[in-house]
């Protein structure tokens, strides 16, 4: 039987975490210094990922998402994307990353069956990009897109906007959708690190496609299947598209089709609510039960709407869940 909520919402999307660690510590993602690693032992090998998976297309899940952290990072990956992207009944598999690591990776990952990859990019600018991540190389992440490109893998370029930080690059990086197939979308600015006056830093979806309506003639796109949550618009003439993703101001919750599973087997049905279930013990033998029957569970539970907004008072809002690096974004 497939997967369905008590709002009758149809669950067929999976955001997998391979790994908490990562190669950037992005200032909105991470807290200054950094976060302490889930032990190795704790981490789920890939075989137990694998079963996670399995489990969950049987169940009606479509698309898998890989995240992290960053998903790169982890030792053979490669082969564990092969083996996911070949589970019968599976759609769609896509990753999401920093793009560090991807220059001497983009074709491996295409022929391992990733289909599309979701690229974070907050700035066009070296030394501001530097100041976001604390460590990254802009370069890197450049040549990581144009080997994707190069290689036919589908770009989404994702652009968390800060107001007085990046926010003068909207335009920047809608103009790079005229001549590139990129689609980009802009992030709103959620508090995933305790950030006293996080609302003064969110720039609001409506503001943004104002921002863009002014300077650009966009027509708005359909959306498909197993999109995302992002409305999307192409600027006329263009090759590719641009995006807003409202966690913040405009939530999906009406359309939320996802549930999460962290690196160490926690599955959660909100980024907002702290309600996990552990399939560690039963992946590893130490509790009896089944994965199906915890996936209902967690899925059952869902609940109807995060209650985070646009008004709330100070940091992490991510209830119980360290960092977003450890959830998987
Ligand atoms: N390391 C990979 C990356 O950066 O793409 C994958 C993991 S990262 C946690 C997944 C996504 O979460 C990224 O697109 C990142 O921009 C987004 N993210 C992290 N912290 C965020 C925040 N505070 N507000 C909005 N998006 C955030
Ligand atoms: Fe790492 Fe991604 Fe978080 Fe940046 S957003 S610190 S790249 S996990």
């Amino acid at each position: 039987m497939k997967l369905v909520d008590g709002f009758q919402r149809r669950i067929n999307y999976l955001r997998l975490s391979v790994t908490d660690r990562c190669n950037l510590r992005c200032r909105y993602c991470m807290p200054a210094d950094g976060v302490t690693p889930i032990g190795h032992e704790q981490v789920l090998r890939y075989e137990e990922l694998e079963r996670i998976a399995r489990c969950a297309v049987n169940l009606g899940i479509e698309k898998i998402r890989v995240t992290g952290g960053e998903p790169l990072v982890r030792k053979g990956i490669l082969p564990f994307l092969k083996r996911l992207g070949a589970i019968p009944g599976l759609q769609e598999l896509v990753l999401t990353t920093n793009g560090v690591l991807l220059p001497q990776m983009t074709e491996a990952l295409r022929d391992a069956g990733v289909r599309r990859l979701n690229i974070s990019l907050d700035s066009l600018w070296p030394e501001r990009f530097t100041q976001i991540t604390r460590c990254g190389d802009l370069a890197k992440v450049l040549a990581g897109i144009e080997a994707a490109e190069q290689v036919g893998l589908p770009v989404k370029l994702n652009m968390v906007v800060i107001r007085g930080f990046n926010d003068d690059e909207i335009e920047d990086f809608a103009t790079l959708t005229r001549q590139r197939a990129l689609a980009v979308r802009f992030i709103e600015y959620m508090p995933a690190v305790v950030d006293d006056g996080w609302q003064q830093r969110v720039v609001p979806g409506r503001e943004i496609l104002t921002r863009l309506q002014h300077r650009f003639e966009l027509n708005e796109l359909d959306r498909s299947g197993l999109a995302g949550p992002s409305r999307d618009f192409r600027i006329a003439g263009a090759e590719g598209s641009v995006g807003v993703i409202t966690p913040v101001f405009d939530h999906f919750c009406e359309r939320c089709n996802r549930i999460r599973v962290t690196s160490e087997g926690k599955v959660r049905s909100c980024l907002f609510d702290g309600e996990e279930v552990d399939l560690k013990p039963v992946l590893r033998g130490a509790q009896e039960g089944d994965l199906e029957a915890l996936l209902w569970k967690i899925v059952a539970n869902k609940p109807q709407c995060h209650q985070m907004s646009g008004t709330e008072h100070g940091g992490n809002l991510l209830a119980g869940a360290p960092t977003m690096s450890a959830v998987g974004g």
